[in-house]
């Protein structure tokens, strides 16, 4: 048989317009730092999600660390942050020497557990010692239960900073992801729904704060021509030629959300049923990018796990990958503070035994989508036990 062409869990998707202005930027020599692209994909990003600016920054990393420096986190204050999600959501907090608190997800979007942030902010409270700042991640494309959750910080008064960076695109209540913090961020990362070949947003409706942001990307530089410095800078500002791919993604961004959730409905029709599988839910009043189609699979009632499916596939040449680690449960955060949803029930350490993410780029072919699904179909027909 011939070896099959690799199918990954989500590539780069050119729209073809990217040259265009790649081609801009070298005809008037603005290849960096700054630049037309630059100011023009900042006000494209505005404009799509709503908001007052952008600050567009080498990575989404790169763009919570400056909402943590913009929200004066420092040595020896803690910040809250989702537990299910990529590390990048928590490593600025080590950046700034302050320490996460890691809070469990509730199982209708697998995001944040408000009741749960309301025992870590109860707690804390009664220490003396709130939080400067917590990241609610929007996993896999899904919003967060956003006003429940900004109801208990803002009883708090702990500022928020959304991690979009898997939900650009993404609605709730017809609002765009990413508007609802102090702070929100995007990541342009090769494997994100739209990529600059990396790079990333902040995003805030704080003027102020997003010229702030500016000055510390840029090595906050004062006003001054012999290069003097007052402050703590980064070199994380975006180049010309990277927000120049920017421009021609985001113009397909609809577009790629629409693909992705083709992707996710194909993959819900034709295995939903199947014993022991469950699919991420979609809360009601809220629209999923679908970033990565990812679900659940009971081993007991499916005969198979997660586990034997990305065997399989991996045997094909096709990527798919466990949905992310709890950080709670990560080496590098041993011993850190963590709120399960219930007391004794932690449900992203079962979304973690359970949980599988399907190669869903929107580059995708359906013949490629069909071989997922009939190599999935085929290992339950086998596994299933005959009664
Ligand atoms: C990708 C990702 C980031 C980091 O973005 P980079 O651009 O790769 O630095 C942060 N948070 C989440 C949830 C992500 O998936």
């Amino acid at each position: 048989m011939q070896k099959k062409e690799r199918v990954f869990l989500s590539s780069p998707h050119m729209s073809g317009n990217e040259q265009k202005y790649i081609q801009e930027a070298f005809d008037l020599n603005w290849i960096a730092p700054l630049g037309n692209n630059v100011n023009e994909f900042e006000k494209d990003i505005a404009e799509y999600n709503g908001m007052a600016g952008a600050s567009v920054v080498t990575s989404g990393t790169a763009a919570i660390h400056l909402a943590l420096r913009l929200l004066d986190v420092s040595e020896g204050d803690s910040v809250i942050c989702s537990s299910l999600t990529f590390v990048a959501s928590a490593n600025p907090i080590m950046y700034q020497g302050a320490e996460p608190i890691f809070i469990d997800s509730e199982p209708d979007t697998w995001n944040m557990s408000p009741q749960a942030l309301d025992r870590a902010l109860r707690d804390a409270g009664q220490n003396g010692n709130l939080p400067k700042a917590a990241i609610i991640v929007n996993l896999y494309g899904q919003s967060a239960k956003i006003n429940e959750l900004k109801s208990v910080c803002d009883r708090y008064s702990v500022p928020i900073i959304e991690d979009a960076a898997e939900s650009l695109g993404s609605e709730y209540n017809g609002q765009k992801s990413g508007t609802f913090g102090d702070f929100g961020i995007y990541s342009f990362n090769g494997n994100k729904i739209i990529t600059t070949s990396g790079g990333g947003a902040l995003v805030s409706n704080n003027k102020e704060a997003l010229e702030k942001s500016r000055f510390l990307s840029t090595q906050a530089r004062d006003k001054a021509l012999h290069y003097q410095h007052s402050e703590l800078g980064y070199n994380y500002r975006m180049s010309n030629i990277v927000a120049g791919i920017g421009r021609a993604q985001l113009e397909v961004l609809d577009t790629r959300v629409e693909q992705r959730r083709g992707a996710f409905r194909r993959y819900q029709e034709s295995l939903g049923s199947l014993p022991g599988f469950n699919f991420m839910p979609e809360l009601e009043g809220t629209k999923s990018n679908r970033w990565l189609t990812a679900l659940t699979i009971n081993p007991d009632q499916a005969g198979i796990s997660h586990l034997d499916i990305i065997d399989a596939l991996a045997e094909r040449n096709i990527e798919a990958r466990p949905v992310w680690k709890p950080l709670h449960l990560q080496p590098i955060f041993e011993g850190k503070e963590y709120y399960p949803h219930d007391i004794n029930y932690s449900v992203s350490d079962k979304l973690f035994k359970y949980g599988l993410c399907l190669p869903s780029g929107s580059n995708m072919t359906l013949e490629q989508q069909d071989s997922v699904i009939g190599i999935i179909q085929e290992l339950v027909k086998l596994k299933q036990p005959t009664s």
